[in-house]
């Protein structure tokens, strides 16, 4: 379905707000946002997924920035925050299946999980023609990324 990505966000961070432990979330949404052709239970659940890992490595009360580009043949979403971050050897890793970070964040037993959920990401953001990595925030955190592909712009203009 042809679904504006901006409400998804929305509803997403309302599901997920008393779980955000005092954190702020800042939305950085455009005004004019074409709807992206996604299936709506598998963004919701990438975006679910990425907030729950911004949740869980970073200290509690720390923001986390949400935002999109709409550029001519896609969106960008980035979900950035001001925790540890990852190694540049590990930024492909942490996408393979079962895949978690060594060290204080994921064996402490403070964070638990079972390193799915990035593959688990990466595969449906592919099924929809677009493409997720993580990259270094200037100052330090992580900011993942995630496109969606506006395959069929010249259809939306009637919408
Ligand atoms: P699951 O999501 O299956 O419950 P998980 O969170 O360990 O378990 P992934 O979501 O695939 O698995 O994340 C893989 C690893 O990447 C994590 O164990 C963690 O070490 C690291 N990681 C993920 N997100 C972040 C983040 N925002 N900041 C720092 N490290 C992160
Ligand atoms: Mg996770």
């Amino acid at each position: 379905i042809w679904y504006p990505l901006d409400e998804l966000i929305l509803d997403v961070l309302n599901r997920m707000d008393t779980r955000l432990q005092g954190r702020k979330v800042e939305t950085h949404l455009p005004n004019q946002l074409s709807p992206v052709e996604l299936d709506y239970v598998m963004i919701d659940q990438v975006l679910t997924n990425l907030l729950e890992n911004a949740i869980r490595y970073t200290p509690a009360g720390s923001p986390i920035d949400i935002s999109i580009q709409q550029h001519n043949k896609e969106v960008v979403v980035s979900i950035a925050d001001h925790g540890p971050g990852i190694a540049p050897e590990e930024r492909e890793q942490i996408f393979d299946k079962f895949y978690r970070v060594k060290g204080k964040t994921s064996d402490s037993g403070t964070a638990q999980g079972t390193g799915l959920g990035l593959a688990i990401c990466r595969g449906l953001i592919e099924a929809h023609g677009g493409t997720i990595h993580v990259e270094a925030r200037p100052g330090g955190g992580a900011d993942f990324r995630f496109t969606l592909p506006l395959s069929n712009s010249g259809g939306m203009e009637l919408l």
